[in-house]
């Protein structure tokens, strides 16, 4: 199998509560398959790799959201990513910027409009861990996660919810995250693919085009997510 190539997007300015993790959880993953793995880090002053094979964006602050998403569309990248279906996963402010617009600082943004969602601001900030069940077309397991973040997104008929709320916000309260093609986004940080280790499968068989890949023992995860529900429900 060749090389995958998992690119880690602007590390500088989207980064927050551990995301890097789910591009380390990638490459273990991967290579725990046998199929071997590169992880790259772009900063937002550097052009995106354009044949990566999964592309990550963690959350932000507002200020560097927004920078991001104009130095997004400036480079083109992630759309030309999305148009030859490579996979993108993104959590909280990197998944605001992948619809049609958000809120950063009080104004509206333009996002890049890659995804069926809008962003607007809620009434308070979403704090704490968030679950919810995921779409039964993914296949996976509840969901958990930790949650913070002001915005709150609407999810349009091109698009489906990740997952319905089963604990915290998410979206707006009912639903949680969204996914697309093989566009998938998430609030959950945690990092998301440590916690939810079915979802970080997902990604790679998206990416490798496998139908199943070869278990590995996630007791601790599994221990983790069933002590997590149980306290939330
Ligand atoms: N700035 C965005 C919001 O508050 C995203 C926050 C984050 O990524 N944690 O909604």
């Amino acid at each position: 199998m060749s090389k995958l190539q998992i690119v880690w997007v602007y590390p500088d300015l989207l980064s927050t509560y551990g995301d890097r993790g789910n591009m380390l959880i990638l490459g273990k993953r991967a290579a725990a398959r046998g199929i071997p793995a590169e992880m790259v880090e772009v900063r937002s002053d550097q052009p995106l790799p354009r044949q990566g094979d999964i592309y990550l964006l963690g959350g932000g602050e507002d200020g560097p959201q927004a920078l991001a998403a104009e130095r997004l569309r400036a480079d083109q990248g992630l759309s030309r990513a999305v148009d030859r279906r490579a996979v993108v996963f993104a959590v909280c402010a990197g998944y605001q910027l992948l619809g049609k617009d958000f809120f950063a600082k009080g104004e509206k943004f333009a996002g890049l409009d890659l995804m069926d969602i809008s962003s607007d601001r809620g009434p308070s900030r979403a704090v704490g861990e968030l679950a919810g069940e995921c779409d039964p077309q993914l296949g996976l397991p509840a969901l958990t996660g930790f949650e913070n973040h002001g915005g709150r997104t609407h999810v349009g008929p091109g698009a489906r919810p990740l997952a319905k709320v089963l604990a915290g916000i998410g979206n707006d309260g009912s639903t949680e995250g969204a996914w697309s093609g093989t566009m998938l986004g998430t609030y959950a940080h945690g990092p998301a693919l440590a916690r939810n280790p079915d979802l970080a499968d997902l990604l790679l068989r998206w990416a490798t085009g496998e139908e199943q890949l070869a278990p590995i023992d996630d007791t601790w995860p599994q221990k983790l997510r069933a002590e997590r529900l149980a306290a939330l429900r």
